[in-house]
């Protein structure tokens, strides 16, 4: 209807930049923006350009953004290691402007563009970040709360922060209580420490794919599960989860709706003076042996997070700097009260 804006609203899960893209028709008509914005998508009528306004702009003003498919197939060229072959399909050498405007005019006759995958190689374009449809979303009162999920280097401080906030507030935080199939001890507490399991019931939960993450040590199975998250949301708690990312995958559905937080490490600099007489925890929920962090810890913390940024960065909706640890917590923890208490967007899958 005339006068009527769509109502449909993407998470954009790239950075983009018009000044730096040689084929967009027109590069004051597009509209840059980066990993983690929202944005209102006017028009989808051209296959290879969208025309969009950066949601929550005092001053919206609508420009070209390149369209779902146009960015899969530039994903694609970027990823050599791709299970696929992408074909560039030589074009006419000509001047700027022009060149990209027809370009563009005969994509949207043809619906083809400049790149075409071969079709017995069709790429996957599902774990392609492009954009994620949005939709406004606030917790109702009585409703279970958002998942939330720290990921981060090790020696990044994902312990510390979990037991700050429960500390803090040991009635509203909770954490999960993982299972193992290694002998209750004495002082021990089925339920508390751990649940003791049978190594055959473990087994058959791991291949029921009840695990977010379980691994072995001596001789016994250590793990995480589905129903040990889902007993602390039933109590109305705010479950705090660290997990690897590869994980989040498993994660990220309507059930758990996993408010997913990055801690990432200082600069190498500040790592040596704020961390010089701190001791590293390997292993999982402090039981693990603790070392004095070395110069090689700080270099591997440094390049695991650029490693966990570059390929999960598109799924962090919080992105905290560990630098001092008060300073971190005090961010977590207002993050966590908005996420509890306002309106704000997750994926639309999540809200019906
Ligand atoms: P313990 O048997 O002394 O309680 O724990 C020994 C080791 O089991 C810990 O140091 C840690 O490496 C491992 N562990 C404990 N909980 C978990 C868990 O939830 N997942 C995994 N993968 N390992 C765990």
């Amino acid at each position: 209807a005339p006068g009527k804006e769509p109502q449909m609203f993407v998470r954009a899960l790239f950075d983009y930049d018009p000044e730096g893209d040689k084929t967009i028709p027109c590069k004051e008509a597009g509209l840059a923006f980066r990993r983690g914005y929202i944005l209102q998508v006017m028009s989808q009528d051209d296959a290879t350009w969208w025309q969009a306004k950066l949601e929550g702009d005092a001053n919206p003003r609508a420009g070209l953004i390149p369209s779902k498919s146009l960015q899969e197939r530039r994903f694609a060229l970027r990823q050599p290691t791709a299970q696929t072959q992408v074909q560039k399909i030589p074009r006419r050498k000509s001047s700027g402007f022009r060149r990209s405007f027809r370009l563009s005019r005969r994509n949207k006759k043809t619906n083809k563009s400049m790149y075409e995958c071969k079709k017995s190689e069709q790429y996957d374009t599902a774990d392609v970040p492009t954009y994620e449809e949005v939709a406004a979303y606030r917790r109702p009162q009585d409703a279970k709360h958002r998942l939330v999920v720290l990921v981060g280097p090790t020696g990044v401080g994902l312990n510390e922060l979990k037991r700050k906030l429960l500390i803090s507030d040991p009635q509203h935080f909770g954490v999960t209580v993982p299972h193992t199939t290694r002998p209750k001890r004495n002082q021990e507490t089925d339920g508390v420490e751990y649940h003791f399991i049978s190594k055959h019931l473990f087994e058959a939960d791991i291949h029921n794919n009840k695990f977010i993450e379980h691994g072995e040590y001596k001789g016994n199975y250590y793990g995480t599960n589905l129903d040990s998250v889902r007993s602390v949301l039933a109590k109305k708690k705010v479950c705090l989860l660290d997990v690897q990312p590869h994980t989040l995958k498993h994660l990220r559905t309507a059930e758990f709706k996993p408010y997913i937080v990055f801690v990432k490490p200082p600069s190498i600099e500040r790592l040596r003076e704020t961390r010089k007489n701190a001791k590293i925890i390997s292993g999982k929920d402090d039981k693990g042996s603790s070392k004095p962090f070395t110069e090689e810890d700080f270099q591997e913390m440094i390049s695991t997070s650029q490693q966990m940024e570059s390929q999960y960065g598109h799924l962090f909706e919080k992105v905290i700097v560990n630098d001092d640890l008060n300073t971190a917590f005090n961010e977590l923890r207002a993050a966590l009260r908005r996420v509890e208490t306002e309106t704000h967007w997750v994926p639309v899958s999540w809200t019906h």
